[in-house]
Protein backbone atom coordinates (compact mmCIF):
# COMPACT_ATOMS: atom_id res chain seq x y z
CA UNK A 1 0.00 0.00 0.00
CA UNK A 2 1.62 3.40 -0.61
CA UNK A 3 1.33 6.13 1.71
CA UNK A 4 -1.75 8.87 0.72
CA UNK A 5 -2.39 12.35 1.86
CA UNK A 6 -5.23 12.58 3.79
CA UNK A 7 -8.06 14.98 2.43
CA UNK A 8 -7.86 16.02 6.00
CA UNK A 9 -4.47 17.26 6.37
CA UNK A 10 -0.38 16.12 6.82
CA UNK A 11 -1.39 12.67 8.63
CA UNK A 12 2.04 13.51 11.01
CA UNK A 13 -0.12 16.66 12.36
CA UNK A 14 -2.06 14.72 15.24
CA UNK A 15 -5.59 15.92 17.89
CA UNK A 16 -5.80 13.54 20.21
CA UNK A 17 -9.29 14.03 21.94
CA UNK A 18 -9.17 12.57 25.21
CA UNK A 19 -5.54 12.98 25.85
CA UNK A 20 -5.67 12.43 29.64
CA UNK A 21 -7.49 8.57 29.77
CA UNK A 22 -5.91 5.63 29.33
CA UNK A 23 -5.37 5.57 25.48
CA UNK A 24 -4.25 8.89 25.64
CA UNK A 25 -1.73 8.77 27.42
CA UNK A 26 -1.03 5.66 25.69
CA UNK A 27 -0.91 7.34 22.46
CA UNK A 28 1.69 9.83 23.85
CA UNK A 29 3.73 7.45 24.99
CA UNK A 30 3.42 6.15 21.31
CA UNK A 31 4.18 9.27 19.86
CA UNK A 32 7.74 9.96 22.08
CA UNK A 33 8.29 6.29 20.95
CA UNK A 34 7.99 7.12 17.42
CA UNK A 35 10.33 10.34 17.44
CA UNK A 36 8.15 12.62 19.50
CA UNK A 37 8.25 16.41 18.46
CA UNK A 38 10.90 15.78 15.59
CA UNK A 39 8.43 13.02 13.85
CA UNK A 40 4.79 14.48 14.89
CA UNK A 41 3.09 17.90 15.50
CA UNK A 42 0.88 17.72 18.12
CA UNK A 43 -1.79 20.62 17.04
CA UNK A 44 -4.85 19.94 19.59
CA UNK A 45 -4.83 18.08 22.94
CA UNK A 46 -8.57 17.20 25.39
CA UNK A 47 -9.28 16.52 28.46
CA UNK A 48 -11.71 17.24 31.31
CA UNK A 49 -11.22 17.27 35.55
CA UNK A 50 -7.31 16.45 35.29
CA UNK A 51 -5.76 19.46 34.40
CA UNK A 52 -2.71 18.90 35.85
CA UNK A 53 -2.02 15.65 33.15
CA UNK A 54 -3.30 18.01 30.27
CA UNK A 55 -1.23 20.86 30.69
CA UNK A 56 1.40 18.46 31.52
CA UNK A 57 0.91 16.70 28.45
CA UNK A 58 0.60 20.28 26.41
CA UNK A 59 3.84 21.84 27.34
CA UNK A 60 5.72 18.38 26.85
CA UNK A 61 4.41 17.77 23.24
CA UNK A 62 4.18 21.52 22.53
CA UNK A 63 0.44 21.36 21.43
CA UNK A 64 -1.13 24.07 19.87
CA UNK A 65 -4.11 24.48 21.49
CA UNK A 66 -5.31 22.30 24.70
CA UNK A 67 -8.92 22.23 25.73
CA UNK A 68 -10.81 21.16 28.83
CA UNK A 69 -14.60 19.64 28.13
CA UNK A 70 -15.45 21.01 31.56
CA UNK A 71 -16.35 24.96 31.00
CA UNK A 72 -15.74 25.46 35.09
CA UNK A 73 -12.26 24.61 34.86
CA UNK A 74 -11.27 26.76 32.02
CA UNK A 75 -9.25 29.28 34.32
CA UNK A 76 -7.60 26.75 35.87
CA UNK A 77 -6.03 25.35 32.89
CA UNK A 78 -5.41 28.72 31.44
CA UNK A 79 -3.23 29.38 34.64
CA UNK A 80 -1.78 25.98 33.93
CA UNK A 81 -0.70 27.32 30.57
CA UNK A 82 0.44 30.81 30.97
CA UNK A 83 3.28 32.48 29.42
CA UNK A 84 3.77 29.31 27.31
CA UNK A 85 1.56 30.18 23.81
CA UNK A 86 -0.28 27.18 23.72
CA UNK A 87 -4.04 28.10 22.96
CA UNK A 88 -6.49 26.96 25.59
CA UNK A 89 -10.01 26.32 24.89
CA UNK A 90 -13.09 24.74 27.13
CA UNK A 91 -16.53 23.19 26.72
CA UNK A 92 -18.30 21.90 23.65
CA UNK A 93 -17.20 24.85 21.41
CA UNK A 94 -13.67 24.05 23.28
CA UNK A 95 -14.10 20.43 21.39
CA UNK A 96 -14.83 21.37 17.87
CA UNK A 97 -12.39 23.81 17.99
CA UNK A 98 -9.70 20.67 19.13
CA UNK A 99 -11.64 18.78 16.14
CA UNK A 100 -11.98 21.27 13.54
CA UNK A 101 -7.97 22.52 13.43
CA UNK A 102 -6.13 20.93 10.43
CA UNK A 103 -4.76 17.42 11.77
CA UNK A 104 -4.68 15.19 9.26
CA UNK A 105 -4.84 12.13 11.83
CA UNK A 106 -7.57 12.42 14.84
CA UNK A 107 -7.17 9.98 17.75
CA UNK A 108 -10.65 10.26 19.23
CA UNK A 109 -9.93 8.67 22.73
CA UNK A 110 -13.07 10.39 24.67
CA UNK A 111 -15.19 7.82 26.65
CA UNK A 112 -18.76 7.38 25.24
CA UNK A 113 -21.23 9.53 23.97
CA UNK A 114 -19.38 12.83 24.87
CA UNK A 115 -16.84 11.77 22.10
CA UNK A 116 -20.01 11.80 19.41
CA UNK A 117 -19.67 15.29 17.99
CA UNK A 118 -16.19 16.08 18.07
CA UNK A 119 -15.36 13.11 16.22
CA UNK A 120 -17.91 13.97 13.54
CA UNK A 121 -16.95 16.80 13.36
CA UNK A 122 -13.22 15.37 12.47
CA UNK A 123 -14.90 13.42 9.88
CA UNK A 124 -16.53 16.30 8.37
CA UNK A 125 -13.53 17.73 7.01
CA UNK A 126 -11.66 14.75 5.74
CA UNK A 127 -9.24 13.64 8.82
CA UNK A 128 -8.30 10.34 9.18
CA UNK A 129 -9.99 8.97 12.32
CA UNK A 130 -8.07 6.71 14.81
CA UNK A 131 -11.11 5.36 16.76
CA UNK A 132 -10.65 4.36 20.15
CA UNK A 133 -14.40 5.82 21.46
CA UNK A 134 -16.17 2.86 20.05
CA UNK A 135 -19.42 4.67 21.66
CA UNK A 136 -19.35 7.05 18.53
CA UNK A 137 -20.09 3.76 16.23
CA UNK A 138 -22.43 2.14 18.16
CA UNK A 139 -24.58 5.03 18.52
CA UNK A 140 -23.95 6.53 15.15
CA UNK A 141 -22.17 4.32 12.69
CA UNK A 142 -24.21 5.23 9.65
CA UNK A 143 -23.67 8.75 9.74
CA UNK A 144 -20.06 8.42 11.16
CA UNK A 145 -18.75 5.81 7.94
CA UNK A 146 -20.86 7.76 5.88
CA UNK A 147 -19.39 11.22 6.69
CA UNK A 148 -15.83 10.21 6.69
CA UNK A 149 -16.29 8.17 3.44
CA UNK A 150 -18.53 11.36 1.72
CA UNK A 151 -15.14 13.91 2.55
CA UNK A 152 -12.37 11.65 1.86
CA UNK A 153 -11.20 10.43 5.61
CA UNK A 154 -10.54 6.75 7.04
CA UNK A 155 -11.71 5.39 10.09
CA UNK A 156 -8.90 3.41 11.14
CA UNK A 157 -9.66 1.08 14.14
CA UNK A 158 -7.87 1.07 17.53
CA UNK A 159 -10.38 -1.01 19.36
CA UNK A 160 -7.48 -4.28 19.69
CA UNK A 161 -9.87 -7.08 18.16
CA UNK A 162 -11.23 -4.45 15.62
CA UNK A 163 -7.48 -3.42 14.58
CA UNK A 164 -6.69 -7.25 14.72
CA UNK A 165 -9.55 -7.54 12.17
CA UNK A 166 -8.48 -3.99 9.95
CA UNK A 167 -4.35 -5.80 9.85
CA UNK A 168 -6.09 -9.65 8.71
CA UNK A 169 -8.61 -8.32 5.95
CA UNK A 170 -7.53 -9.12 2.66
CA UNK A 171 -9.20 -5.82 0.99
CA UNK A 172 -8.56 -8.08 -2.32
CA UNK A 173 -10.27 -10.72 -1.07
CA UNK A 174 -13.19 -9.23 0.73
CA UNK A 175 -16.02 -11.19 -1.65
CA UNK A 176 -14.47 -14.37 0.24
CA UNK A 177 -14.58 -13.15 3.75
CA UNK A 178 -17.06 -15.44 5.84
CA UNK A 179 -16.88 -14.38 8.97
CA UNK A 180 -15.20 -12.35 11.94
CA UNK A 181 -14.37 -14.16 15.48
CA UNK A 182 -14.00 -11.24 18.16
CA UNK A 183 -11.96 -12.41 20.99
CA UNK A 184 -12.94 -12.15 24.60
CA UNK A 185 -11.03 -12.15 27.75
CA UNK A 186 -14.30 -13.07 29.64
CA UNK A 187 -12.96 -10.62 32.24
CA UNK A 188 -12.92 -11.41 35.66
CA UNK A 189 -16.00 -13.14 36.10
CA UNK A 190 -15.31 -15.62 33.86
CA UNK A 191 -15.96 -18.90 35.70
CA UNK A 192 -18.39 -17.06 38.63
CA UNK A 193 -21.71 -18.56 39.04
CA UNK A 194 -24.76 -15.93 38.80
CA UNK A 195 -25.48 -15.75 41.92
CA UNK A 196 -21.61 -14.51 43.00
CA UNK A 197 -21.73 -12.11 39.98
CA UNK A 198 -25.03 -10.91 41.32
CA UNK A 199 -23.15 -9.78 44.54
CA UNK A 200 -20.27 -8.31 42.73
CA UNK A 201 -18.93 -4.94 43.46
CA UNK A 202 -17.78 -2.48 41.33
CA UNK A 203 -14.07 -3.30 43.13
CA UNK A 204 -14.65 -6.32 41.81
CA UNK A 205 -15.41 -5.61 38.68
CA UNK A 206 -12.81 -3.35 37.40
CA UNK A 207 -10.55 -5.34 38.02
CA UNK A 208 -9.62 -6.72 34.32
CA UNK A 209 -7.29 -10.42 34.53
CA UNK A 210 -4.88 -8.69 31.42
CA UNK A 211 -5.71 -5.28 30.26
CA UNK A 212 -5.41 -2.21 32.65
CA UNK A 213 -8.10 0.31 30.92
CA UNK A 214 -10.61 3.08 31.80
CA UNK A 215 -13.35 2.58 34.26
CA UNK A 216 -16.14 2.06 32.14
CA UNK A 217 -14.36 -0.24 29.97
CA UNK A 218 -13.26 -2.18 32.70
CA UNK A 219 -16.84 -2.80 33.64
CA UNK A 220 -17.81 -3.62 30.68
CA UNK A 221 -15.35 -6.23 29.95
CA UNK A 222 -16.62 -7.96 33.61
CA UNK A 223 -20.25 -7.54 31.67
CA UNK A 224 -19.06 -8.25 28.41
CA UNK A 225 -21.29 -5.34 27.63
CA UNK A 226 -18.09 -4.00 25.83
CA UNK A 227 -18.03 -7.25 23.17
CA UNK A 228 -21.33 -6.46 22.56
CA UNK A 229 -20.53 -2.70 21.62
CA UNK A 230 -17.63 -4.33 19.78
CA UNK A 231 -20.03 -6.34 17.84
CA UNK A 232 -22.24 -3.69 16.86
CA UNK A 233 -18.46 -1.58 15.84
CA UNK A 234 -17.59 -3.89 14.01
CA UNK A 235 -20.45 -4.03 12.07
CA UNK A 236 -20.44 -0.63 10.72
CA UNK A 237 -16.38 -0.47 10.77
CA UNK A 238 -16.66 -3.58 7.96
CA UNK A 239 -19.91 -2.93 6.58
CA UNK A 240 -20.81 -7.21 7.86
CA UNK A 241 -24.31 -9.03 8.15
CA UNK A 242 -24.71 -9.37 11.80
CA UNK A 243 -24.57 -13.59 11.74
CA UNK A 244 -21.04 -12.70 10.06
CA UNK A 245 -19.81 -12.02 13.73
CA UNK A 246 -18.88 -14.35 16.09
CA UNK A 247 -17.38 -13.82 19.54
CA UNK A 248 -15.13 -16.53 21.53
CA UNK A 249 -14.01 -16.29 24.91
CA UNK A 250 -10.34 -16.29 24.79
CA UNK A 251 -8.50 -16.16 28.56
CA UNK A 252 -5.11 -14.79 27.38
CA UNK A 253 -5.45 -11.89 25.19
CA UNK A 254 -3.07 -13.23 22.92
CA UNK A 255 -5.41 -13.39 19.79
CA UNK A 256 -7.11 -10.49 19.41
CA UNK A 257 -8.91 -11.20 16.81
CA UNK A 258 -9.55 -13.40 13.98
CA UNK A 259 -11.01 -13.61 10.05
CA UNK A 260 -12.38 -16.70 8.56
CA UNK A 261 -12.30 -16.99 4.76
CA UNK A 262 -14.44 -19.13 2.03
CA UNK A 263 -11.61 -21.43 1.83
CA UNK A 264 -11.71 -22.45 5.22
CA UNK A 265 -8.41 -20.69 6.60
CA UNK A 266 -8.43 -18.63 9.55
CA UNK A 267 -6.43 -15.24 9.72
CA UNK A 268 -5.42 -14.46 13.30
CA UNK A 269 -3.40 -10.97 14.52
CA UNK A 270 -1.53 -12.14 17.98
CA UNK A 271 0.26 -9.95 20.53
CA UNK A 272 0.78 -9.02 24.03
CA UNK A 273 -2.19 -7.53 25.84
CA UNK A 274 -0.94 -3.95 25.07
CA UNK A 275 -3.15 -1.30 23.62
CA UNK A 276 -0.05 0.81 21.94
CA UNK A 277 0.35 -1.96 19.69
CA UNK A 278 -2.46 -1.03 18.10
CA UNK A 279 -2.52 2.61 18.44
CA UNK A 280 0.66 3.00 16.67
CA UNK A 281 -0.66 0.84 13.80
CA UNK A 282 -3.46 3.41 13.66
CA UNK A 283 -1.13 6.47 13.89
CA UNK A 284 1.28 5.11 11.35
CA UNK A 285 -0.75 3.45 9.24
CA UNK A 286 -0.30 1.98 6.50
CA UNK A 287 2.94 1.20 7.37
CA UNK A 288 4.10 -0.16 10.37
CA UNK A 289 6.27 1.27 13.22
CA UNK A 290 8.76 -0.30 15.51
CA UNK A 291 7.69 -0.09 19.24
CA UNK A 292 9.23 -1.02 22.39
CA UNK A 293 6.44 -3.37 23.16
CA UNK A 294 6.53 -6.92 24.99
CA UNK A 295 7.51 -9.41 22.58
CA UNK A 296 5.90 -13.19 22.24
CA UNK A 297 7.08 -16.13 23.78
CA UNK A 298 5.20 -18.49 22.94
CA UNK A 299 6.53 -20.89 24.32
CA UNK A 300 6.53 -19.73 27.53
CA UNK A 301 3.12 -18.86 26.70
CA UNK A 302 2.17 -22.92 25.88
CA UNK A 303 -1.28 -23.08 25.31
CA UNK A 304 -3.95 -20.51 24.10
CA UNK A 305 -7.50 -21.73 24.99
CA UNK A 306 -11.20 -20.97 23.64
CA UNK A 307 -14.49 -21.60 24.38
CA UNK A 308 -18.23 -19.99 23.77
CA UNK A 309 -19.15 -17.24 26.11
CA UNK A 310 -22.10 -17.91 28.43
CA UNK A 311 -24.89 -15.96 27.39
CA UNK A 312 -27.06 -16.76 30.40
CA UNK A 313 -24.53 -14.94 32.85
CA UNK A 314 -23.53 -12.97 30.07
CA UNK A 315 -26.91 -11.20 28.18
CA UNK A 316 -24.99 -8.45 26.64
CA UNK A 317 -24.00 -10.25 23.91
CA UNK A 318 -27.76 -11.37 23.36
CA UNK A 319 -28.83 -7.73 23.38
CA UNK A 320 -26.03 -7.05 20.72
CA UNK A 321 -27.66 -9.32 18.60
CA UNK A 322 -31.27 -7.56 19.68
CA UNK A 323 -30.02 -4.68 18.71
CA UNK A 324 -28.15 -5.62 14.85
CA UNK A 325 -31.29 -7.52 14.38
CA UNK A 326 -33.44 -4.52 15.11
CA UNK A 327 -31.43 -2.16 13.74
CA UNK A 328 -32.81 1.70 13.24
CA UNK A 329 -31.64 3.43 16.53
CA UNK A 330 -31.10 0.09 18.57
CA UNK A 331 -27.11 0.29 18.81
CA UNK A 332 -27.46 4.28 20.24
CA UNK A 333 -30.13 3.02 23.14
CA UNK A 334 -28.32 0.02 24.24
CA UNK A 335 -25.40 2.43 24.07
CA UNK A 336 -26.89 5.14 26.36
CA UNK A 337 -28.99 2.74 28.60
CA UNK A 338 -25.89 0.68 29.38
CA UNK A 339 -23.41 3.79 30.02
CA UNK A 340 -26.27 5.19 32.48
CA UNK A 341 -26.67 1.87 34.19
CA UNK A 342 -22.98 1.39 34.43
CA UNK A 343 -22.61 4.43 36.21
CA UNK A 344 -25.68 3.58 38.13
CA UNK A 345 -23.53 0.44 39.07
CA UNK A 346 -20.54 2.03 39.77
CA UNK A 347 -22.57 4.68 42.19
CA UNK A 348 -23.29 1.58 44.24
CA UNK A 349 -26.93 2.08 43.00
CA UNK A 350 -27.78 -1.30 41.07
CA UNK A 351 -25.90 -4.40 41.51
CA UNK A 352 -24.39 -6.14 38.81
CA UNK A 353 -26.92 -7.97 37.00
CA UNK A 354 -29.44 -5.01 36.90
CA UNK A 355 -27.18 -3.28 34.29
CA UNK A 356 -28.04 -6.00 31.50
CA UNK A 357 -31.50 -5.69 33.40
CA UNK A 358 -32.03 -1.94 32.30
CA UNK A 359 -30.40 -1.78 29.21
CA UNK A 360 -32.76 -4.40 27.62
CA UNK A 361 -36.03 -2.68 29.20
CA UNK A 362 -34.97 0.49 27.77
CA UNK A 363 -33.93 -1.48 24.28
CA UNK A 364 -37.62 -2.67 24.25
CA UNK A 365 -39.56 0.75 25.28
CA UNK A 366 -37.55 2.37 22.45
CA UNK A 367 -37.78 0.08 19.67
CA UNK A 368 -38.90 0.99 16.13
CA UNK A 369 -36.80 4.09 16.10
CA UNK A 370 -35.71 4.29 12.49
CA UNK A 371 -32.15 5.08 11.35
CA UNK A 372 -30.78 8.64 11.98
CA UNK A 373 -29.93 10.63 9.62
CA UNK A 374 -28.86 13.36 11.47
CA UNK A 375 -26.46 13.59 14.92
CA UNK A 376 -29.61 16.02 16.27
CA UNK A 377 -31.73 12.05 16.18
CA UNK A 378 -29.01 10.23 17.83
CA UNK A 379 -28.49 12.77 20.67
CA UNK A 380 -32.35 12.82 20.50
CA UNK A 381 -32.65 8.91 21.55
CA UNK A 382 -29.80 8.83 23.33
CA UNK A 383 -31.29 11.33 25.71
CA UNK A 384 -34.60 9.22 25.81
CA UNK A 385 -32.67 6.15 26.95
CA UNK A 386 -30.57 8.32 29.23
CA UNK A 387 -33.34 9.19 30.85
CA UNK A 388 -35.79 5.70 31.08
CA UNK A 389 -32.26 4.09 32.52
CA UNK A 390 -31.83 6.64 34.89
CA UNK A 391 -35.40 6.43 36.41
CA UNK A 392 -35.33 2.59 36.47
CA UNK A 393 -31.97 2.98 38.29
CA UNK A 394 -33.77 4.56 40.78
P1 LIG B 1 -10.65 6.93 30.22
O1 LIG B 1 -11.79 7.03 31.13
O2 LIG B 1 -9.33 6.48 30.75
O3 LIG B 1 -10.40 8.34 29.47
C1 LIG B 1 -11.42 9.04 28.86
C2 LIG B 1 -10.98 10.37 28.27
O4 LIG B 1 -12.18 11.07 27.87
C3 LIG B 1 -10.25 11.30 29.24
O5 LIG B 1 -9.29 12.06 28.54
C4 LIG B 1 -11.37 12.22 29.74
O6 LIG B 1 -10.88 13.50 30.12
C5 LIG B 1 -12.24 12.36 28.52
N1 LIG B 1 -13.64 12.62 28.87
C6 LIG B 1 -14.39 11.98 29.80
N2 LIG B 1 -15.63 12.50 29.84
C7 LIG B 1 -15.67 13.49 28.90
C8 LIG B 1 -16.69 14.38 28.45
N3 LIG B 1 -17.90 14.39 28.99
N4 LIG B 1 -16.38 15.24 27.46
C9 LIG B 1 -15.16 15.25 26.89
N5 LIG B 1 -14.15 14.43 27.29
C10 LIG B 1 -14.41 13.56 28.28
O7 LIG B 1 -11.11 5.97 29.02
P2 LIG B 1 -10.21 5.00 28.11
O8 LIG B 1 -10.11 3.68 28.75
O9 LIG B 1 -8.99 5.71 27.65
O10 LIG B 1 -11.20 4.79 26.87
C11 LIG B 1 -11.40 5.77 25.89
C12 LIG B 1 -12.17 5.15 24.73
O11 LIG B 1 -11.38 4.14 24.14
C13 LIG B 1 -13.47 4.45 25.16
O12 LIG B 1 -14.42 4.62 24.18
C14 LIG B 1 -13.06 3.00 25.27
O13 LIG B 1 -14.14 2.12 25.05
C15 LIG B 1 -12.05 2.89 24.15
N6 LIG B 1 -11.08 1.82 24.31
C16 LIG B 1 -10.25 1.83 25.38
C17 LIG B 1 -9.33 0.80 25.55
C18 LIG B 1 -8.36 0.81 26.71
O14 LIG B 1 -7.47 -0.04 26.76
N7 LIG B 1 -8.45 1.72 27.66
C19 LIG B 1 -9.26 -0.24 24.62
C20 LIG B 1 -10.13 -0.20 23.54
C21 LIG B 1 -11.02 0.84 23.38
MG1 LIG C 1 -11.50 -4.11 22.58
Amino acid sequence: MSARAPAGGDARRITILGSTGSIGVNTLDVIAQLGGRDAFEIEALTGSANIALLARQARQCGARLAVTADPARYGELKEALAGTGIAVAAGRSGLAEAAQRPAGRVMAAIVGTAGLEPTLAAAERGADIALANKECLVAAGDLLIRTAARAGGRVIPVDSEHSAIFQTLETDNRHALERIVLTASGGPFRTWPREKMAAATPDMARVHPNWSMGMKISIGSASMFNKALEMIEARHLFDLRPEQIEVVVHPQSIVHSMVGYADGSVLAQLGAPDMRTAIGYALSWPRRPHLDVERLDFARIGRLDFEAPDEERFPALRLARLALARGGLQGAVLNAAEETACAAFVAGRIGFLAMAEITEKVMDRLAGLPAAGSIGAVMAADADARRLAATMAG
